[in-house]
């Protein structure tokens, strides 16, 4: 079975054949049909992510795919042969106190080792070798193995090019809104960064009928992104301040929600001053290894919230198939959102355009 795999930092992915062993029990074995290129494999492959929870090198990235599933090992109920399914990063046992309290994307059930599956081990190995698995999948590869929780059947009839950015940046950005926040009909949201995870901030808005949806980014182009899925305002904060911007916006006050889906720590910042007083930062995105978000000790009399979200906090197994829904009734826009496909053998290009800053999202469309 062909894989990338990341060596070292800095370095380009090499594509090569590796060992997959068998599903063990709970698990399913998955044919790979598109994953998307994410910021947070770019952030192991530019090193800023390192050390515990990260996995070691070797690693074969990818944690936004869909599939097809080709087997599955003993005790396996949740799917079968044959299904599409978009695939989680967040598998869950359904037994631990978060799973049992409704958060199974904080389930604490498969303590195992960075870079192993839910199991503890790995299963992809170069010769001797034992690569780590990353999203406890790996989807930059031919074919996977992931616990039957992580393969969430889906209809037939949608197309899983686009099905695979419901895996990461759609249910991260989307369910921010929806799920975390709880964003009310007639909310007023900003949105900083807005990438693959920013767009679908955008679109959660779009979805629970926010009446201001305000985008920041420093790039025109993914501005203009922005207002192709349901900004109705556009920052470059190369050119003005962004807190300031947004104030003016709003009547002087800041907005109820402001999201920050790039998890850098003055972006934070500045999501947190630009939410109104009484209202909520969201912190969305992932921040680099040590990093810490600065709040001024001003937020008692402001009463804000800071709340972090992961993954959007879905419940999986509801939330995949109702954005599939979604797409297939014209609500939400995927078609916008992938600015370019590229070959299994193209895919060190996705990220090169995902540092430049090119695309909304890259997806790398496997053969077959
Ligand atoms: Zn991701
Ligand atoms: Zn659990």
């Amino acid at each position: 079975m062909r894989a990338a795999v990341l060596y070292e930092p800095n370095k380009p992915m090499v594509i090569e054949d590796l060992t997959l062993e068998d599903p063990h029990p709970g698990e399913v074995l998955v044919r790979i049909a598109a994953t998307g290129a994410c910021h947070s494999d770019y952030h192991m492959m530019d090193g800023s992510w390192h050390d515990p929870p990260y996995p070691p090198l070797p690693v074969v990235l990818g944690h936004e795919a869909s599939a097809v599933v080709e087997a599955i090992g003993p005790n396996v109920t949740l799917v079968k042969p044959g299904d599409h399914v978009i695939l989680s990063f967040a598998p869950y046992c359904g037994r631990c106190r978060f799973c049992v309290s409704g958060q199974p994307h904080l389930c604490g059930g498969f303590p195992g080792p960075p870079g192993t599956l839910t199991d503890g081990t790995r299963r992809l190995r170069k010769g001797n070798v034992e690569i780590s698995h990353f999203g406890r999948m790996s989807s930059f590869a031919e074919k996977a193995v992931v616990h039957e929780t992580q393969a969430v059947p889906i209809r037939k009839d949608m197309p899983l090019d686009r099905a695979a950015l419901i895996g990461c940046a759609v249910t991260t950005g989307a369910g921010a809104v929806l799920n975390t926040a709880k964003v009310e009909p007639g909310a007023t949201i900003a949105v900083f960064a807005t990438g693959g995870v920013g767009l679908s901030v955008i679109q959660g808005g779009v979805l629970a009928s926010a009446s201001q949806i305000i985008a920041v980014d420093l790039l025109d182009n993914k501005l203009e992104y922005a207002r192709e899925v349901g900004a109705t305002h556009v920052i470059n904060a190369r050119r003005e301040d962004p807190v300031k911007a947004i104030r003016k916006l709003t009547d002087g006050l800041g907005v109820d929600y402001a999201f920050d889906a790039i998890g850098l720590p003055q972006v934070s910042r500045q999501a947190y001053d630009a939410a109104r007083r009484g209202g909520t930062a969201v912190i969305v995105g992932m921040a680099p290894t040590g990093a810490e978000i600065p709040i001024p000790g001003t937020i008692p009399g402001d009463e804000k919230t800071v709340k972090g979200s992961f993954y959007g906090s879905p419940r999986v197994s509801l939330d995949f198939p109702r954005l599939v829904d979604f797409y297939l009734q014209g609500k939400l826009k995927l078609d916008q959102i992938i600015s370019r496909r590229y070959r299994f053998e193209e895919i060190n290009e996705a990220f090169d355009a995902l540092a430049r800053g090119d695309n909304a999202r890259g997806v790398i469309v496997m053969e077959g």
